[in-house]
């Protein structure tokens, strides 16, 4: 009772507003409708592996030059949202300006993935699992992005978040590096955490889930290590953003 009357009072002084117009909302996910609507989705036609998206017609088989020299540990990957300056600019404030709350606003987006695509009709038995940080990194952002936008998306899809992966290494950002020097960087990073076999058995499958997929690399290297445990075809990667 008394918990719900800060928070009524928290709503009248601090009114949620829409994170790009200031506009103010009746919900709490921190875009307006036409912001949100103003952001780019992935559409069809993408490439059915990495997710990639193209101009004009492409078979469902077409593997596209972006991933096609890939060994994929994963069954597929899809994004939310293409880049753009609005999409990042979302991820910079939820990363490097700890708005945590705008992981809702990002899992809104990510969620319509589960109405729009088919292959995430089928995965009531699944489990999300965020992409860990090294404790390092994690201990100075003061959270780990890809926690807060599973625990988001989790409410909304209503899939349970499975911490089942720790990050042993710390690594060198990944940013300036190529892919091969990425996946060189990544060996030994990833480990299943002991927690792991208590949740095996409740879980068909993972969804790995991200705040941006660039080369692919890091979730590959995370799927890798759930290969030992589920079928490649059981696990897929989720992203807000396809970088
Ligand atoms: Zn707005
Ligand atoms: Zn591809």
């Amino acid at each position: 009772m008394r918990r719900n009357f800060g928070r009524e009072l928290l709503r009248i002084l601090y009114p949620p507003h829409c994170y790009f117009c200031q506009q103010a909302i009746e919900e709490d996910h921190y875009l307006c409708g036409d912001c949100s609507q103003d952001m780019a989705r992935v559409e069809m036609p993408y490439c059915q592996y990495c997710g990639e998206s193209y101009d004009g017609v492409i078979e469902a088989q077409f593997r596209c030059p972006n991933c096609s020299d890939m060994e994929l540990a994963y069954g597929f990957a899809r994004a939310s949202l293409v880049s753009s300056e609005a999409s990042l600019s979302l991820i910079y404030g939820l990363k490097y300006q700890k708005q945590r709350h705008l992981a809702r606003a990002l899992a809104f987006c990510m969620a319509e993935v589960f109405e729009n695509d088919e292959r995430f009709m089928n995965v009531e038995n699944w489990c999300l699992v965020p992409i860990p940080l090294h404790w390092k990194r994690q201990w100075r952002r003061g959270f780990n992005q890809s926690e807060a936008l599973a625990e988001e998306l989790s409410k909304l899809v209503h899939l349970p978040v499975r911490k089942l992966l720790k990050r042993v290494r710390s690594t060198k950002t990944q940013t300036r590096l190529s892919r091969n020097q990425r996946l060189e960087n990544l060996q030994g990073a990833f480990r299943l955490r002991p927690e792991f076999q208590r949740y095996k058995s409740q879980s068909e499958g993972v969804i790995l889930v991200d705040d941006v997929f660039t080369t692919g690399a890091t979730v590959n290297a995370c799927a890798a290590i759930l290969g030992q445990e589920f079928p490649r075809e059981n696990i897929v990667v989720l992203s807000a953003v396809r970088g």
